[in-house]
């Protein structure tokens, strides 16, 4: 017998639809790329997002064509967010610091039809538009009065002449709720990046999740500052969960630097932050110089990577606010679990406490882990046994985009790659990656990408990069080369090569000259013994 309730599909329209419907007033602030400050509400947003409906319609999108992304967080980048999906397109948000042969094999690979782009990234499009055939319509989200003249790139057009005749009415299509809405590349440790394809269905189900009160806890009196970028896992979900609960969003636009963050915290009364460590070292190093306090903020969700201890207690200690760490992964929309006390642990020591709130946290209800050993046995939730971590849930990936990489679960689970442990209370530990990717300012690495380009210049005979602990970066790469015999190549010589080839960021801040490089039986680099035999590294000018 089936239930006799409505059937009512999951849709990212219904989001707007609501906000603007149940708390229309509320707000939206956004520090624009012009550098000034821009202030309106849900309701306004939902107007817009119809006329972004209606311009896609303009130009004959078909429902499932990609519009791709290069923005920062703001107000017009939540408008393509609710106007692209909310229509049946599919929003592909592009995460704007890679290198620019990056984000063109990527705009490529996804077949972006529509390309919209804050005015800061106009210099990589000029570069790459020749190269993007799929394109048809590209668009700087700005006015027409700020468009530079002389861009070279044909048919580019400022957002707000686009949507400004359009229509203010739009019917939503009643889309089946598995229909795909939003796609975002992560950078695969091997080859390229591979695609997730969230639906309408994950995304309303995880924004849900997300505003439960041992998640993010959000609400109609909150005030929230994603700095977390709208192109990482959308901005972990905030706009989503944002529009479903009525909290005030304050988007910081391209100022990410400690002041920048703190001024508008304080002049929006922000009650609640999300973002990687990097951000808020910034944001902490700035507070502590000049001798600062926060009057409003109360909560910060860290992820991305791990969360140092010294960072938790600082928060906690100095400025009173409760930090929730978080762990998650693009291939998980991503939230998978998120710190917070249980009752028992309020009677604990603050040291006591602290120790748990170092780890991951438990799991969010929708998402289910297991830890599991070499040959695939479940391990024991002991808080000792460790094991790679694996998950299942509505909101977590079945099968890349384009079906890149053959199906990568195993009996219905996603292997994360993360090696961890669970107690028996379910707080998850990461204690390592098995991917060897490197973590830089909240950004991956490939060290593959890295290391092949060392194996490119003539006198390196093998190269391995490893992730050094960097106290700004989290990590920063360096590489370690094993000469060819009878060639010469200096340290110097080397990091020039990698210019042009990588984006700086990326370029490894050390060459660590060495006669072998460990391998395993198979010929595989061994990097745990290669760190080991590096124990005593320090990275330059720390
Ligand atoms: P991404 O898909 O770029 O968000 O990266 C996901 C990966 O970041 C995870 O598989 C972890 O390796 C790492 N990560 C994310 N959050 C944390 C955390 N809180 N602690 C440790 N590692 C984390």
């Amino acid at each position: 017998m089936l239930g006799q309730m409505q059937d009512r599909p999951l849709l990212i329209s219904s989001l707007i639809d609501f906000a603007e419907r149940f708390h229309g007033d509320g707000e939206i602030v956004s520090r624009r790329v012009e550098g000034d400050i821009h202030r309106y509400t849900y309701a306004d947003a939902a107007v817009r997002s119809r006329q972004v409906a209606n311009a896609l319609d303009h130009l004959r999108i078909a429902h499932g064509s990609r519009i791709g992304t290069l923005a920062w967080n703001g107000y017009r980048h939540f408008e393509l967010y609710y106007g692209v999906s909310g229509s049946g397109r599919i929003l592909h948000t592009i995460n704007p610091r890679l290198h620019p042969e990056q984000v063109a094999w990527i705009i490529n690979h996804a077949e972006d039809e529509v390309l919209c782009f804050d005015l800061t990234f106009l210099p990589i499009l000029k570069a790459i538009h020749a190269h993007c055939p799929h394109v048809r319509q590209w668009v700087a989200l700005c006015d027409a009065d700020s468009l530079p003249g002389d861009t070279g790139m044909p048919g580019l057009i400022a957002y707000e002449q686009w949507i400004a005749g359009q229509g203010t009415d739009y019917e939503w299509p009643m889309l089946d709720e598995n229909t795909a809405a939003c796609l975002c590349y992560t950078s695969g440790t091997t080859g390229n990046p591979k695609g997730v394809l969230y639906s309408h269905r994950s995304s309303v189900l995880h924004a849900y999740a997300a505003a439960m009160p041992d998640v993010m806890c959000l609400s109609a009196r909150d005030s929230v500052l994603p700095v977390v970028p709208m192109f990482h896992v959308n901005a972990w979900g905030i706009p989503y969960t944002g529009a479903a609960t009525g909290c005030k969003l304050v988007f910081p636009g391209p100022a990410l630097d400690g002041k920048s963050v703190y001024e508008l915290m304080e002049a929006e009364q922000v009650t609640f932050a999300a973002g990687v460590p990097t951000v808020w070292q910034m944001l902490l190093g700035h507070m502590q110089q000049n001798g600062l306090r926060f009057r409003t903020l109360q909560r910060t969700v860290i992820g991305g990577s791990a969360c140092p201890p010294a960072m938790i207690s600082a928060f906690k200690e100095q400025y009173g606010v409760t930090v929730l760490h978080a762990w998650g992964m693009t291939e998980m929309s991503p939230l998978g679990t998120l710190c917070t006390l249980k009752n028992k642990h309020l009677k604990l020591s603050a040291e006591e406490q602290l120790k748990i709130l170092c780890t991951q946290g438990r799991p969010v209800f929708g998402v289910d882990m297991k830890i599991v050993d070499d040959a695939g046995h479940e391990l024991p939730h002991d808080g000792v046994a460790q094991g790679e971590l694996l998950v299942k849930g509505p909101w977590i990936i079945r099968a890349y985009f384009k079906g890149e990489g053959g199906d990568p679960l195993i009996d219905g689970w996603f292997p994360t790659g993360d090696v961890a442990t669970i107690n028996a209370e379910g707080y998850l530990h990461i204690t390592d990656r098995s991917k060897d990717v490197i973590k830089s300012g909240g950004e991956w690495i490939s060290s593959i990408d890295v290391e092949n380009i060392a194996m490119a210049h003539p006198a390196v005979a093998m190269a391995a990069c490893l992730g050094m602990r960097h106290p700004k970066w989290d990590e920063r790469p360096v590489v370690v080369v094993v000469k060819k015999p009878d060639t010469e190549v200096t340290r110097e010589e080397l990091l020039a090569f990698y210019q042009g080839k990588l984006s700086k960021w990326q370029i490894p801040d050390d060459v660590i000259f060495v006669a072998a490089i460990p391998l395993g039986a198979t010929g595989k680099m061994q990097k745990i013994k290669l760190r080991e035999q590096l124990a005593d590294y320090v990275l330059p000018g720390l």
